[in-house]
C-alpha cells in the first residue's frame, strides 16, 4: 500500500510541476505578445508628434510663412515632450529587458531629495484640481542610497496615483520604522480589481477599465518600481480597492551614512 501510495504521489507531483510549467510558458507568451504590442504601438505613435513638429518649422524654412505662430510653437512644445515620453518608454524597456538595476549608493538627504522630486508635481496636481499632501519626517537624515532608483520608484508612483485619481487627493509620507525607510504613496482614485492586484507589477501589464483604459502609459512603470524597490534590498505592497483608491508602500533598509549629501543630478530621461 505504501509503494501504491508513493507512485500516486511522485504522478501528482510530477502533474503539478507540469501544470506549473504551462502556466510559467504561459505567463512569458503573455508578456512577449504585450512587449510586441508596447513596441508596436510607440513606433507608430512616434510619427505623430514628429509630423507636428516638421510641418510648422518646414513651412518656415521654406518661405511659406515668415514666422511660426504661438499656436504652433506650443503644439511643437507638447509634441517634443510626447516624443520624450515615448523615448523614456523605450529606455524603460530596455532597463527591465536587461535586467541590471544595481544600486549604486551614494550619502543622500532622503527627505530633502524627496521634497524637490515632488516639486514639479504640486503644480500639476493643482492644475488638475487635486490634493498632493506630503508627510516627509525631516530627521531622517543622510544614508547610503541610490538617488536614480530612488527617482524612479517616487516618479512612477506618485504619476500613477495623480493619473489614476480624477478627482480628490494624493498622500506622499516618508518615515522610518524599526531600521527600515517606509515611502507610502496613497491615493483616492479608481483602486484596483482583485485579480489585478498581483498581475500589475508584471511587465507591460495595463487595466483595461473603461475609467483607466484611456491614460497613457507603458504598463512598465510599476515593474520598475518592483525591480529598484528589490536593487535596494526592499519589497513594494500594495494595498487597494476598487472606487476607493490605492496604497502603495515601499520598505527598504536603511542604511546611515556618515558622508556630506550629494547635489541633485540634472533631470534624466
Ligand atoms: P502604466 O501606468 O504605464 O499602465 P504601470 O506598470 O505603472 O503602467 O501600472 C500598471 C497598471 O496598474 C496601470 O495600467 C493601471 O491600470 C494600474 N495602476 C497603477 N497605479 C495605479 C493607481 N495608483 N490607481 C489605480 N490603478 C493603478
Amino acid at each position: 500500500l505504501g509503494l501504491v501510495a508513493d507512485q500516486v504521489g511522485q504522478m501528482l507531483g510530477l502533474a503539478t510541476a507540469r501544470a506549473e510549467e504551462q502556466a510559467r510558458v504561459e505567463a512569458l507568451a503573455a508578456i512577449d505578445a504585450a512587449k510586441s504590442s508596447f513596441l508596436s504601438s510607440v513606433s507608430h505613435e512616434l510619427r505623430t508628434p514628429l509630423t507636428l513638429i516638421l510641418g510648422p518649422l518646414e513651412d518656415a524654412l521654406n518661405g511659406r510663412v515668415a514666422t511660426i505662430e504661438r499656436d504652433d510653437l506650443e503644439v511643437m512644445h507638447a509634441s517634443a515632450h510626447r516624443l520624450l515620453r515615448l523615448v523614456g518608454g523605450l529606455l524603460d524597456v530596455a532597463r527591465v529587458e536587461s535586467d541590471t538595476l544595481v544600486a549604486v549608493r551614494e550619502p543622500t538627504d532622503v527627505a530633502e531629495l524627496t521634497a524637490d522630486l515632488l516639486g514639479p508635481f504640486l503644480a500639476a496636481a493643482s492644475r488638475a484640481g487635486m490634493h498632493l499632501d506630503r508627510d516627509l519626517d525631516p530627521d531622517i537624515g543622510v544614508i547610503d542610497l541610490d538617488p536614480e532608483l530612488w527617482e524612479k520608484i517616487l516618479l512612477n508612483l506618485v504619476g500613477n496615483a495623480l493619473k489614476y485619481t480624477h478627482e480628490g487627493s494624493v498622500t506622499v509620507s516618508l518615515t522610518v520604522a524599526d531600521s527600515d525607510l517606509v515611502l507610502t504613496v496613497a491615493d483616492t482614485g479608481l483602486g484596483i480589481p482583485e485579480p489585478e492586484v498581483d498581475r500589475v507589477f508584471d511587465r507591460f501589464h495595463r487595466v483595461r477599465t473603461p475609467e483607466s483604459g484611456y491614460a497613457e502609459g507603458t504598463g512598465l512603470g510599476l515593474a520598475l518600481v518592483a525591480d529598484a524597490a528589490a536593487a535596494l534590498g526592499g519589497w513594494v505592497q500594495l494595498v487597494t480597492q476598487l472606487g476607493a483608491g490605492s496604497s502603495f508602500t515601499v520598505v527598504v533598509p536603511l542604511r546611515p551614512s556618515t558622508g556630506a549629501p550629494h547635489q541633485l543630478p540634472p533631470t534624466r530621461l
